[in-house]
């Protein structure tokens, strides 16, 4: 099963593309964005502390979103075995107790994804976004502030995964089939995902090492 976690900078489609994996493949959807929202919904004093940042566009302190975050994955591991995390880890010390928690429960995620755009686009698609979902931390100045806390507090964390070779880096400057399809590609050529369509030779057909065989 796969565990991968999804980076990018927001507006580069971290959600679609992890919403549609999770679909693929039966892992659990685990996105920070989306805990930390209900949290505040639901009014509660972690809530309120939780929407001075994000209304900012600022990260949660790393204890918060830890606190909020690992019953989750646990949970995720117990239910299906796997999880696509969408939006954490977004800082270095996030990246580094993840990865100790991940080796001490057998967890560690096996993919990272990077999904990038050009900044124009992104910033762009998170206006549309605006007009359609209302999310009120996608107004012009604070999404300009969000990309660069990406810039500065997550983009780090590239360098991090790309060393420990298990990065895929994807543009999603493009039709999304076209990212799925690399997506999938990547992972099964780390042996993470099976094949997608079967060899189409009938059962009873004699494979080419048989024919060899019986030529000889
Ligand atoms: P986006 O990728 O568009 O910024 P998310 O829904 O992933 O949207 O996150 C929304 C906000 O939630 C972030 O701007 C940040 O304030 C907070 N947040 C989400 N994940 C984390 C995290 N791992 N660490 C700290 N803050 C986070």
């Amino acid at each position: 099963m796969v565990r991968v976690i999804m980076l990018s900078p927001p507006g580069a489609g971290k959600g679609t593309h992890s919403k549609w994996l999770t679909q693929r493949t039966g892992a659990t959807h685990i996105s920070s964005g989306d805990l930390l929202r209900a949290e505040v919904e639901c009014g509660s004093d972690l809530g309120r502390q939780v929407a001075s940042y994000t209304e900012r566009g600022d990260l949660v302190p790393d204890e918060l979103i830890f606190s909020i975050l690992a019953p989750a994955v646990v949970a995720a591991a117990r239910h299906t075995g796997g999880y696509v995390l969408d939006g954490f880890p977004r800082t270095m010390p996030q990246a580094l107790r993840a990865a100790q928690f991940g080796a001490d429960l057998a967890l560690t995620a096996n993919a990272v994804i990077y999904l990038t755009a050009p900044e124009e686009e992104l910033i762009s698609r998170l206006l549309d976004r605006a007009q359609r979902d209302g999310r009120s931390d996608d107004t012009l100045g604070v999404i300009r502030h969000r990309l660069a806390v990406f810039t500065k507090q997550t983009a780090p964390l590239v360098d991090y995964y790309r060393g420990r070779g298990i990065l895929i880096e994807l543009s999603t400057d493009r039709p999304e089939a076209e990212v799925q399809a690399d997506l999938l590609d990547g992972l099964q050529a780390r042996g993470l995902m099976p094949p997608l369509t079967a060899p189409s030779r009938p059962d009873h057909a004699p494979s080419a090492g048989a024919n060899a065989a019986e030529d000889r």
